[in-house]
């Protein structure tokens, strides 16, 4: 059965809920779908209804939830990406790429050698771009739920959230000579979360390196190839679900 996501599934008294934007363009422009034709809608926090067409309103389409189809279980293995914002190209490339490879959630950020920089407008512009292309690579790849896109926020505010959580914990660091992912993930015991920070095209300071091993972080390298940043954080994915995720087939999720 095909399936559309919105933001937040909101059904009036009758339990009907209105798509519209670039899904409902999908659904009518593209999928000619008219009243009548059932799919999945499913939403951002994870809620999913078995639903109707029930009208066509000019470029918006009203549905009929029809019922709730049980919540989809969160994947054993969660992979958290702190991901500097990098230029615009390269930034949706690797939200689809790491979507793809079902990274749980991106948590976008500016450091000092940012070329980057955002305001509350154009994060907002930002983060509703990147919501749709994690949208989009969720439906093409399958996933029960798109990544999850956090607000961009700055280096020392990761930082000072990252102390308090408990799991693997690694900053991708070129300059790093001794540790390796491949050797951390081998020798850890596989939890349940993963967390992963890429810089941004300038890479990170010294300090910040420092700041990170203060708040519980190791650097880690990727070997003696310098990756631009996407690459390296497409890498950091594919590496973390074929060490301790989902790359393969005996996986349910
Ligand atoms: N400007 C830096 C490179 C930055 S690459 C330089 O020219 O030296 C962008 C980001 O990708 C880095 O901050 C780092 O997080 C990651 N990265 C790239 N290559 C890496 C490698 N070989 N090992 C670990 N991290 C790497």
């Amino acid at each position: 059965m095909r399936r559309f996501f919105v933001e937040r599934i909101e059904a009036d008294a009758d339990g009907l809920c209105v798509i519209s934007g670039s899904e409902a363009r999908h659904i009518l422009k593209v999928l000619r779908m008219t009243k009548g034709d059932r799919f999945i809608l499913m939403d951002g926090t994870g809620d999913r209804y078995d639903s109707i067409v029930e009208a066509v309103e000019g470029s918006s389409v009203r549905v009929k939830l029809v019922s709730p189809l049980k919540a989809p279980t969160l994947p054993d293995f969660q992979i958290t990406l702190c991901q500097a914002v990098i230029k615009p190209s390269p930034m949706d490339y690797l939200i689809e790429k790491t979507s793809e490879l079902g990274v749980t959630r991106i948590r976008p950020f500016v450091s000092e050698r940012s070329v980057v920089k955002i305001n509350d407008e154009s994060a907002s512009n930002k983060l509703r771009r990147w919501r749709e292309i994690a949208i989009s690579a969720a439906k093409q790849s399958d996933r029960n739920t798109p990544a999850e896109m956090l607000q961009p926020t700055t280096f020392a505010e990761i930082l000072k959230d990252l102390k308090t959580t408990d799991c693997l914990k690694v900053i991708l660091w070129e300059k790093e000579d001794s540790k390796d992912l491949k050797a951390i993930l081998r020798t850890s015991d596989p939890g349940i979360q993963f967390i992963g920070i890429v810089g941004p095209e300038g890479g990170f300071s010294a300090e910040e390196v420092k700041a990170a091993i203060g708040a519980g972080c190791i650097p880690v390298s990727l070997g003696k190839r310098i990756l631009r940043a996407e690459t390296a954080a497409i890498t950091l994915a594919a590496i973390a679900q074929y060490e301790w995720g989902d790359l393969s087939i005996r996986s349910n999720h």
